[in-house]
Formats: C-alpha cells, sequence, structure tokens
C-alpha cells in the first residue's frame, strides 16, 4: 500500500532539475483521504498493513453490506427491477437540422464566383492578357475530371477582364498567358535579402475589397455572379505533399545535420538516426529558431517541438537500443541534469565533459572513462548508442522507481457498463466475446510467451459488481458495492489475475455476463464511482495500469460526480459557449489527481445516444494519457466492426505507464507551455499515467536569453516510465536546431504541418477561457503577422498589391481556414455540443500527422484507378470542384472515411464495385461495399485497408450518393470550399488574410 506517496530520492529529489517530479509532481504525500471530494474518509482502508487486508477488507465488506454472491444465484437474484421506463431519460436534444444551411447559404462555388465578382479583380498588380475561361456562370458546379496539372497554374478570367499576375511575381508576368511559374519559383532576390532557395509566390489582390463575414460567418454578396477565378493558382496542398514524396519519398533521412527539415509527415521515408531524434519522436515548428526574443516577437511563428515519445517505428528502421549502466544509472549533467548524449562535448584527455544544455563542466564517472582520438572524440562513441544516436533509452535504477521498489506489471481492468441500453444494443455481449479473443493479445515483453499484465472485470449500472476470478475457483464471484460514494474494492485476491491462469474462469464470467443482465430495467449509471473504484484497485495492487470503460449514457444515478444535461445551444455564439466545453470539477479533478498519482490510464469508449457531457467524462482520460471513442447510436450491424477494431487496437498498442516526461533545453530558452492528454502539477513536469503510440505533446518554447548561433538550440526529452514488464526505464529523444539572426532562415526552415498542430492545440485549450469569436480572432490575426513579417523582411521588393508567402508557409493559410471551420471552432447551434468538445479532446493529444490529414482530408478518385498497380491513387485538392459525377472518390481524415458515388458513375464499375447494375439499384441507407471477385473491388478494398493501417482509429465507410442528403455528411470535409455551418472559402480567406497584411504593411 503506497499510501505514502514516492520517497523523495535522487535523483528525483533534487527539485530544481531533477525528472523533478517526485517531490512535486509525484511527491507530496497524498492527504488521508483520498476521497476528499466524495465526503468522509475511507473506512478502514486507507493503508491496511500488508498481511491485515483481507481481514480489513472483510471488515469492510460486512460493514458496508457487501452482497457476495455466487454467479449461479445472481443469474436468480439479478438485475433489480425499476419502475421506471429504461431509456427514457430526459436529457433530450435539439432536434438535429445538419443539412440547413445550405439551403440559406448558396454552394460554395457559386459563393466564391460571387465573391469573386466583388472583388474588382483586374486593378492591382502587373495587368496580364489571360486565355478565356471555358466556364459558364450559370453552372453552378463546375467538374474537373482529372487532377490539375503539378507545375503550372494558369490563370482564367472571362473576357475583357483583365486579371492580375495571380500567383505570379511581376518578371514571370510578362510571359503572358503562359501565367504563373510552379509553385516554389522565386523571382530575383532583391539586394541585401536573404531569399529562401524555394521563394516567394506573389499573389495580387485587391485590397478591401473582401466581402467581410470573416471569420465563421457567411460572406456578403455583391453583385450578380459573373466571373470565376481559377482556384488552381492559389497554392495546393495535394502539390506540395506530391512534390515532397517526389523529391524525399522512398529515400533514408539521416538525422546527421543540425537544423534539417525532415521529409513531409505524408512522405514515405525511412529514417537513419545519427545523432537527432526522428522526426517520428521529434517535430518543431521551424529548424531554425530566432536568436532573441525579439526577433521571436517580431514574426509571431510559435517555436514548438511536437514530441510522440512512444511513437510506432516502421520494422525497416532500428528500433531503440536500450543502454544499461548498471546500479549507478544513467550518466547526467549535474547542474541541469541533462541525460548523457551526443551534445556532450568531452574534454581534458576525457576526463570530463561540458554540457551541451548548461555549459557545466563535470567529471566523467570513473567507469565510464574514455580516452578520445585526434578529434576529441571518444573512442566508444560508435559503440555507445547515448553519445552517437539521437534516441535510445536507459535502464533505471531503483531511485527512479516509487518507494525505491521495482513496480509491478500493469494491470488492465475492463469496467462495463450494463444498464439497459448497452445490453439492448447487443454491445454487452459483442465485449465479452471480443473479450475472449482479445486477452490472449495483450502486450508482451519482446521474446516472451505470454503478457505481464494482469486482468480485472467490473460491470455497473447504479452500482458496482466486481468479479473474483481466481484460477482455483470453479466459478467466478461476483460482490456488489451499492454504496457507490465511498467506492473500495471489496476484493483484492482475485480480482486482478493472469489470463492465462484462470482462463477458464474468466471465459465462464465472460459467457455468463451478458445472461445476467439480459432482463435489466436499470437505465441509470454512475461513471465517477466506476473510475475511483479502477484507481482503488491499482492502488491496492500496487500497480499501474489501464481501465477500459465502456459507458452509455450521461450519469444522472445519485453518486459522486453526478451530471446533469447542460447542454444549452443558445450559449453558442455568445460569451458564455466556453462553460459547454469545461469540464465539471470537483470530483472529477481530484480523480485526475488521483488517477496521475496512481499510473492509472482510462480508456472511454462512449456509445450514447444523447447528450453525455463529453466535456466532462472526457476529462479524465484527457489528462491520463487515455483515449475516447465514440459510437453515436451503437447498433452492433452497423458500427460493431468499427468498435471491435478500435478496442483491439487499444489493448494491443504499445505503451508506458507511470510516465513522467521533462524537456530540457540548451541555455537561452526554455519550454513554457504543453498540449496534450497530460498532467501538469508544475510547470516542468509533464505526468502521464499511460503513454502510448499515438499519443503526442506539443511543447511550446520561449526565449529567456539570447541564443548563440554557434551552438545552435538543442533539446532533450526524457520521459521515464514503467514497461508493461515492470521494468522502469528512460527514454531519451534529443534534438538540435539551428538559431540564426535572420528571420529568412526561419521562414525557410518552417514546418507548416507542425505550426498547424501547435494552433489547434492552442487555440483549443484558449477556447476554455475566451470566447470563441476572440480565439478565432488571434488565430486569423497571427496568420497576416506571420506573413507580414515575412513580406516585410524577408521578401524581394514586389508591388503591394501581391500576396506573398514563404515556401515553406505556403499551404499554411488553407490549414489555418480548415482550422477555423472545425466543428469545435466554429461555432453552430447546428452541431451538437458532445461532438464540438469529442473533436477537441481528440485534437489535443494528436501528432502532426493526425493533425495533418484532419485538416486537409485525402480525396482520392478511384473511377480513374490503375488497377494494376498498388499504389494509391493521388489525392486531388479538397473541393467540391474538383468532383466529378462520372466518378467516384473516397476521402479520408483519419476519423472518417467516405466513398462517394457521382451521379453518373460508370454502371460497369457500379456493378463490380457493389453487384448491381447500376447506381439507382442502391439504397441510400445502409450502403456496405462487399468484397467481390474481381479487380476493381480488390483494389478498392486494397486501399481501404493500405489507408485503415496507417490511421491510429478504426474509420467506418459511409457510402454516400451525390445529391442524397447524406451527401452533406461528406461535403463538410472539403476544406477548401465555404463551410457548410460557417467559415470562409479557401480562396476567400487568402483574400482576408492578404487585405490583412496590406493593413499590417502600411
Ligand atoms: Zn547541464
Amino acid at each position: 500500500m503506497s499510501q505514502q506517496g514516492y520517497v523523495a530520492a535522487p535523483p528525483y529529489s533534487q527539485a530544481q532539475a531533477g525528472m523533478g517530479g517526485y517531490s512535486a509532481g509525484f511527491g507530496n504525500p497524498p492527504p488521508q483521504s483520498h476521497y476528499g471530494a466524495y465526503g468522509s474518509p475511507p473506512q478502514g482502508y486507507s493503508a491496511p498493513p500488508t498481511g491485515k487486508v483481507n481481514l480489513l477488507l472483510l471488515s469492510s465488506v460486512l460493514k458496508l453490506a457487501i452482497i457476495i454472491i455466487f454467479i449461479f444465484f445472481a443469474l436468480v437474484s439479478f438485475p433489480p427491477p425499476v419502475a421506471s421506463a429504461p431509456s427514457m431519460s430526459p436529457y433530450g436534444q435539439p432536434p438535429q437540422s445538419a443539412f440547413y444551411s445550405m439551403a440559406q447559404a448558396p454552394p460554395p462555388t457559386q459563393q466564391l464566383t460571387n465573391q469573386m465578382s466583388a472583388m474588382n479583380i483586374g486593378g492591382y498588380g502587373t495587368p496580364m492578357q489571360v486565355p478565356q475561361s471555358p466556364s459558364s456562370s450559370a453552372a453552378p458546379q463546375q467538374y474537373h475530371t482529372s487532377p490539375p496539372p503539378a507545375m503550372g497554374h494558369p490563370p482564367l478570367s472571362p473576357p475583357g477582364q483583365q486579371l492580375s499576375s495571380f500567383g505570379s511575381p511581376p518578371p514571370m508576368a510578362t510571359m503572358g498567358s503562359v501565367a504563373a511559374p510552379p509553385m516554389g519559383m522565386s523571382g530575383p532576390p532583391g539586394p541585401g535579402v536573404h531569399q529562401p532557395p524555394l521563394g516567394p509566390q506573389g499573389y495580387p489582390q485587391q485590397p478591401g475589397a473582401f466581402p467581410g463575414g470573416f471569420p465563421g460567418g457567411p460572406a456578403q454578396m455583391a453583385g450578380p455572379p459573373q466571373k470565376k477565378l481559377d482556384p488552381d493558382s492559389i497554392p495546393s496542398t495535394t502539390h506540395v505533399i506530391e512534390d515532397d514524396q517526389a523529391k524525399r519519398g522512398g529515400q533514408v533521412y539521416v538525422t546527421n545535420i543540425r537544423g534539417q527539415v525532415p521529409p513531409l509527415v505524408t512522405t514515405d521515408f525511412t529514417v537513419q538516426d545519427q545523432g537527432n531524434a526522428s522526426p517520428r519522436f521529434m517535430r518543431c515548428t521551424t529548424y531554425s529558431f530566432p536568436s532573441t526574443a525579439d526577433l521571436a516577437k517580431q514574426c509571431k511563428v510559435p517555436l514548438a517541438a511536437i514530441i510522440k515519445p512512444f511513437a510506432t517505428v516502421p520494422k525497416n528502421e532500428t528500433p531503440l537500443y536500450i543502454v544499461n549502466h548498471g546500479e549507478t544509472g544513467p550518466i547526467r549533467c549535474n547542474r541541469c541534469k541533462a541525460y548523457m548524449c551526443p551534445y556532450m562535448q568531452f574534454m581534458d584527455g576525457g576526463r570530463r565533459y561540458q554540457c551541451g544544455f548548461c555549459s557545466c563542466v563535470n567529471e566523467v564517472p570513473v567507469q565510464y572513462f574514455q580516452h578520445l582520438d585526434h578529434m576529441g572524440r571518444r573512442m566508444d562513441l560508435y559503440e555507445r548508442p547515448e553519445l552517437s544516436l539521437g534516441s535510445y533509452e536507459f535502464i533505471a535504477t531503483l531511485d527512479y522507481c516509487k518507494n525505491n521498489k521495482p513496480p509491478n506489471p500493469p494491470a488492465y481492468i475492463f469496467m462495463i457498463d450494463v444498464s439497459y441500453n448497452n445490453i439492448k444494443s447487443g454491445l454487452v455481449k459483442l465485449i465479452c466475446e471480443e473479450l475472449k479473443t482479445l486477452l490472449d493479445r495483450l502486450p508482451q515483453e519482446e521474446g516472451a510467451e505470454t503478457s505481464p499484465i494482469k486482468v480485472g472485470f467490473v460491470t455497473y449500472n447504479k452500482i458496482l459488481h466486481f468479479y473474483n476470478v481466481k484460477s482455483a475457483l470453479a466459478q467466478p464471484q461476483m460482490m456488489v458495492v451499492s454504496d457507490v460514494a465511498e467506492m473500495f474494492v471489496p476484493l483484492l485476491d482475485g480480482f486482478l489475475v493472469n489470463f492465462q491462469e484462470s482462463r477458464a474462469v474468466v471465459n465462464n464470467l465472460l459467457d455468463q455476463i451478458p445472461d445476467m443482465f439480459a432482463d435489466t430495467n436499470e437505465s441509470e449509471t454512475v461513471f465517477a464511482p466506476v473510475i475511483q473504484a479502477g484507481v482503488e484497485a491499482l492502488k491496492a495492487a500496487e500497480c499501474s495500469g489501464k481501465l477500459f470503460i465502456f459507458h452509455s449514457s450521461i450519469p444522472t444515478a445519485e453518486a459522486p460526480g453526478k451530471l446533469k444535461n447542460r447542454d444549452d445551444r443558445k450559449l453558442v455564439g455568445t460569451e458564455k459557449e466556453k462553460t459547454l466545453f469545461q469540464p465539471l470539477r470537483g470530483v472529477y479533478e481530484q480523480l485526475t489527481k488521483d488517477c496521475v498519482a496512481q499510473g492509472c490510464c482510462v480508456d472511454l469508449f462512449l456509445f450514447p445516444n444523447q447528450y453525455v457531457d463529453i466535456a466532462t467524462v472526457g476529462d479524465v482520460p484527457s489528462h491520463t494519457g487515455g483515449s475516447i471513442y465514440k459510437y453515436s447510436n451503437f447498433q452492433v450491424e452497423v458500427n460493431g466492426q468499427q468498435f471491435v477494431s478500435d478496442l483491439r487496437r487499444d489493448v494491443e498498442k504499445s505503451i508506458g505507464f507511470d510516465a513522467i516526461m521533462r524537456v530540457r533545453t540548451g541555455t537561452g530558452f526554455r519550454a513554457t507551455d504543453f498540449f496534450g492528454a497530460v498532467y501538469m502539477n508544475n510547470t516542468t513536469d509533464v505526468e502521464m499515467a499511460a503513454v502510448d503510440c499515438d499519443k503526442a505533446v506539443t511543447v511550446e518554447f520561449k526565449h529567456d536569453d539570447t541564443l548563440s548561433e554557434e551552438s545552435g538550440a538543442v533539446m532533450q526529452c526524457a520521459l521515464l516510465y514503467t514497461t508493461i514488464g515492470g521494468q522502469r526505464r528512460l527514454r531519451i529523444h534529443n534534438l538540435s536546431l539551428n538559431c540564426s539572426s535572420q528571420l529568412s532562415e526561419l521562414y525557410k526552415s518552417c514546418e507548416t504541418d507542425a505550426l498547424i498542430n501547435f494552433f489547434a492545440k492552442s487555440a483549443y485549450r484558449a477556447m476554455l477561457n475566451q470566447p470563441l469569436k476572440t480565439v478565432r480572432e488571434i488565430l486569423v490575426n497571427q496568420t497576416a503577422h506571420m506573413l507580414a513579417c515575412y513580406r516585410k523582411h524577408c521578401a524581394s521588393p514586389s508591388a503591394a498589391s501581391q500576396l506573398i508567402l514563404p515556401d515553406a508557409m505556403k499551404v499554411f493559410p488553407v490549414y489555418m481556414n480548415s482550422l477555423l471551420k472545425t466543428p469545435t471552432l466554429v461555432g453552430s447551434t447546428e452541431l451538437s455540443t458532445d461532438d464540438r468538445a469529442f473533436h477537441r479532446l481528440l485534437v489535443n493529444a494528436m501528432g502532426v500527422e493526425e493533425t495533418q490529414v484532419l485538416l486537409y482530408p485525402r480525396l482520392i478518385p478511384l473511377h480513374t484507378m490503375d488497377v494494376s498497380s498498388d499504389a494509391i491513387p493521388a489525392p486531388v485538392r479538397c473541393s467540391e470542384e474538383r468532383l466529378s459525377e462520372s466518378g467516384i472518390f473516397l476521402l479520408e481524415n483519419g476519423l472518417s472515411m467516405f466513398l462517394w458515388l457521382g451521379q453518373a458513375c460508370p454502371p460497369d464499375l457500379i456493378q463490380n464495385l457493389f453487384n448491381v447494375p447500376s447506381l439507382g439499384h442502391l439504397s441510400s441507407e445502409g450502403m456496405s461495399l462487399p468484397v467481390l471477385d474481381n479487380a476493381h473491388s480488390r483494389k478498392i478494398h486494397s486501399i481501404i485497408s493500405s489507408i485503415s493501417q496507417q490511421r491510429a482509429t478504426s474509420m467506418k465507410l459511409l457510402i454516400v450518393k451525390q445529391k442524397d442528403r447524406s451527401e452533406m455528411l461528406f461535403r463538410q470535409h472539403l476544406v477548401e470550399d465555404k463551410g457548410l455551418h460557417g467559415g470562409a472559402s479557401y480562396m476567400d480567406f487568402l483574400c482576408y488574410v492578404h487585405r490583412e497584411i496590406r493593413q499590417l504593411l502600411t
């Protein structure tokens, strides 16, 4: 029983710079009562000395009227009868009207035409005669059957119109109708101006002509639709992705150069670690930091790293080496506590080394001494991962363990809501069936035959049922705790078991659970006591672990953490909108602390039919490194497979427990802010009850001094955690960046995908405290500011009417605009509050890969695919413009997947894919994609499966026919178009940002 918390011990006890945690993060002995918020202290259960546990438990059991029932009898005695009608809770939601906005706003293409017509294009920039546009203003839509050319974007305009050199700097414009140069080609650099090798693009635009209404609201219309601007003339994300894949795809990325910008997250490359962490583990918003705080302030480009410490390493890359320094533990700088790494400079014949972070000169411990070669490098440089690699692990000594004791292997507790809804939907049966096979696939240590992870089972509705599944039992035993106000675990022995040993009893239990509750009428549930029970069980077992909670409804039963419906959509658009996303504190806040202190991660699988207050029930998972999944209106036939895939992946994935992360930096800057599914008890220690391969922490840096261009900006992320086998380890990731007094270096080294990850997470946090309108304005202002600063300080002189974008950020505006239109930020009463809160929590834990595809989905044309090729067809821009009536498109954003069928798609393709003669034979509801024995069907299934493997969650395929109602669900992901729930089109946004930039520059 570790009631005393961690005993502070070196090196963790050194508050000024150790991992720091145990004195502050983990260290404070928990108050005598762990139930502060629950009222009276627990009875006799807080700290029983080992050996007396069972006795004390028994007294608790008796005192609190525990019923011990053999399952056999339970079959008879359950469920407790409830008079009220099942599931008829008073928490109705306003009727959904997800599609009404389309009736009010013109379709995106129309909108664009209207707005462009209001902009008096042509009055600015270098006039240029351009080919006549084939587009008809009367046509509501224009289809392009093939993707636009990768290079060159001829602007189009109607006859008689002069179009400024949209997309082209003045010198190029003289090329006449050839129009714009390829993206990234630069005009000649101005005198004294440092020009990035791939220079800016010009996007001249009429100032002040933006029709207004931005952000969020619909733009004002002016004038009849007349002109149409070629969307190909604005920077394209798909081109940028294709270009990077062409340039750097299939290559080995060697991490031996400081400040080197890695390939894009979308590019397929292999990493070879030669002294800096793989971009899979750490990615930065820029790889060249400005040398002073003033410069950083001037450009307003956030300095941040997105760290995914457990990122999956592909099979063709080397897994992390494990370094064991024996009893002395890892070697660390005496002053800043940084771990031995390639940035330590050995001197004095190898007897001393200078820390690359704080410059302190340290003695080399005798057992670590090694001679230096003529270059001053240690002779054993390449034999020691910690001297030559960016990422590696140290075996931690007892000093790094709670109470100086090696940790126990973690436990997984499955906690199933057996209230009426979950029984009726077949969910409980599905979970129990699935667990029988899944428990054989718990994570294992490499080379081990079985998993060391123990498992336990709880079912609940208004009360909790614990199960004794000790291997010696013939039948599982149930223990009921009805006093949910003072949750405790009624049994220790037999609750957490090794599945292999208890297989028969566990399977017996899983067989019986669905029958036991088959006739339940109970529709009320508790929630906080469920988490409390889980964390108490782990406490009692002195281990870390994970709770898998399968929950369906807002917890209204009388218990701590009881919630009521507070989904007031009248608040949307008001100052108080933020309250919809603020979790209710109190009990949940205390639970978070308890969970983090115990290393108890909470994964929440939600199956709501109505509002469940995700902002609150998702609060503990989102602070404990947990995941949240949501399957609205769950039906086994419809989303059973999706849920099962998610559950499997979640149970099997690689994970570390009881983690604490510290990011150290070189002198002159430091980590100031952290975003992720983490808990912060102080300003430096990032605590995670668990961290898995999908969780990323975004870290913001600020200057506190001038950075040296010579030494650059170095950072080291150290993550202390417990392996599934119960070993304490330190995972180290090092990264070195450049520093420069030239802002052009910063802009040249920017990473748009990382930037947008930072902006998404910081905006989603800011919206808890500020009106959404303010948050959106800040995002737009900062976008304009970053680009204006580039224009002012880095770009060659050009007409003010031109929009000049840094090459590395040229698609930043499309991502930013997409972020502004996400359900969370867009602020529409048509969107469910839970969906918005859910989205907010998801993004908070995402890495760069996930935010990239979320904010710019892949739209893949399938009707033109080469069935003999293995490749996924090249995506096209996410706009209605790119759809074709005779086409079929797949769209995915990492969370949802759609198959869109054009009205005129060829019958033979429909026959091959669906085994029906034409589109008309497909019903609009509940379509599925059969597996058929022909090349097209095989190809499309192979594309879908290959995409699914790349994503952290399973995506249910939704098939939509053009012009069907459900098409709107698909269309909201066409992020270049005007938002269905508000928000500008990409083109409008660019124009607006350009106007803002011009204002900033004058
Ligand atoms: Zn140091």
